[in-house]
């Protein structure tokens, strides 16, 4: 039985009925960071607090990875089964821009200026055979009209 385990800690809540990814806020300034930094980018501050960002954003850039990226990136993926994914920005809330996986790999599904919710997804597993953690990772998917 294998567990699943976050790519990294403190990115996201999770296991969660609702996740949300997580970030940092500077005491001083307000100047929100993904992922949680401890000094402030902004004025320097060393005063930052956790704080949730949310679940929905929209989406500021996108383009699509169309071949494998090279090493260090991991995944369960060889060239030959390589699919092409969406990559983008996507403005939180706050109006920090967060750098995720899309779920499109198709351009002509994304669209600047989209709602797009935020998913907690099994990227790869960890081991050569396949008996080990999964690892969850971060995606944003567009928010489907009611
Ligand atoms: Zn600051």
């Amino acid at each position: 039985m294998s567990n699943q385990v976050p790519i990294h800690e403190g990115l996201f809540t999770w296991p969660s009925a609702k996740p949300q990814l997580l970030g940092s806020r500077c005491v001083n300034c307000a100047e929100t960071a993904f992922p949680a930094q401890p000094d402030c980018r902004n004025c320097g501050s060393r005063e930052t607090t956790i704080v949730e960002l949310g679940d929905q954003g929209i989406l500021w850039s996108w383009t699509i990875q169309t071949f494998m990226p090279k090493a260090p990136y991991k995944s369960d993926e060889t060239a030959e089964t390589f699919q092409p994914y969406g990559v983008g920005y996507v403005e939180m809330p706050g109006g920090v821009r967060v750098e995720s996986r899309l779920l499109p790999n198709k351009p002509e599904d994304l669209q600047i200026g989209m709602p797009m919710k935020l998913d907690i997804i099994p990227f790869r597993t960890d081991g050569t055979d396949g008996s080990g953690d999964q690892i969850m990772t971060f995606r944003f998917s567009p928010v489907k009209e009611a």
